[in-house]
């Protein structure tokens, strides 16, 4: 399964890098392989999910120019991978603002030459035609920011007055950002560059008997309350919180009591400030995952 994962085609809809001269590219929310079996049959399909958390974005969707092109990139990948075509491309709008998930299943691929006109379509007119950018928060994984002149205006020059053009600054700047990162961490899997890349922090996180430590030493038994309690998953700063409550003003027991209800983990983390040496990465980051 791929999370938030960029991917690439030329111009003969083959897979490539994502970055270079790709003719399209997108980056998909979720995409993934998935299996459907019944008595006498067993398809393996792809499917891409795309999240969206505005009221307006139904099943209508799923015919979008974004979803289209999403399902083609599914394709190439798939290809590339299994030197085959898949049994089905599956699209889904997962609906956070409704918790509705939309979805249609092609099972007929012939569908995809139609997608491809379509996206070849726009990409001519993209290319030939003046646009009418609209720099903001839809540069968030606009797959044609890092070329796009009306939203690098506003990364450079002075900072404005302007409360909206500041906020347009903020949008470009934080998809800018975003669209590094996704570079970079694939670019520093092995070190870091320019102080920029993957470091390791110990930690702490809820060890698993928890809620069962929790109700021991709040002096509770009852099933439901152990429940409850499993179901919200209380975190570190819930366990700080418990400890503090039950030894008000005793640091030390405090402590010990946080002991027995976390366990010690290595944080692998990504940001600024690490050494160009890897070895030596115990480095605070004000960046993290
Ligand atoms: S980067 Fe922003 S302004 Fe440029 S095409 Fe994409 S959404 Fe429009």
């Amino acid at each position: 399964m791929a999370i938030e994962y960029g991917a690439a085609v030329d111009a003969k809809w083959n897979a490539t890098e994502y970055r270079g001269n790709a003719y399209y590219r997108g980056i998909f929310d979720v995409c993934f392989e998935s299996t459907e079996e019944g008595e006498d049959f067993e398809v393996h399909g792809i499917t891409v999910c795309d999240a969206k958390t505005s009221w307006r974005d139904r099943d209508a969707k799923l015919e979008s120019v974004q979803l289209h092109g999403q399902g083609l990139l599914a394709l190439a990948l798939y290809r590339q991978r299994h030197g085959a075509d898949p049994g089905f491309i599956r699209r889904q709008i997962a609906n956070f603002r409704t918790g509705v998930l939309h979805e249609d299943t092609t099972y007929d691929l012939s569908i995809v030459d139609f997608w491809r006109e379509e996206l070849d379509l726009a990409i001519a007119q993209a290319e030939t035609r003046p646009r009418i950018a609209s720099p903001g928060t839809n540069c968030w994984g606009c797959p044609y920011l890092a070329h796009c002149d009306d939203a690098k205006r506003y990364l450079w020059g002075g900072f404005p007055a302007d409360p909206k053009e500041i906020a347009i600054r903020y949008a470009v700047a934080k998809s800018t950002v975003a669209e590094c990162e996704k570079y970079l961490r694939e670019a520093t899997t092995e070190r870091p560059i320019n102080g920029i890349g993957y470091y390791s922090k110990d930690g702490v996180e809820p060890h698993e008997a928890a809620p069962e430590r929790i109700m021991a030493a709040w002096g509770v038994t009852d099933e439901r309350v152990l429940g409850l309690l499993k179901a919200m998953k209380p975190g570190v700063t819930a366990i700080r919180s418990v400890a503090r409550t039950l030894h008000r003003g005793q640091k030390k027991r405090q402590d010990a009591l946080v002991e027995t209800l976390t366990r010690g983990v290595v944080k692998v983390r990504f940001g600024m400030g690490v050494s160009d040496d890897y070895e030596d990465e115990e480095k605070e980051s004000s960046e993290s995952c």
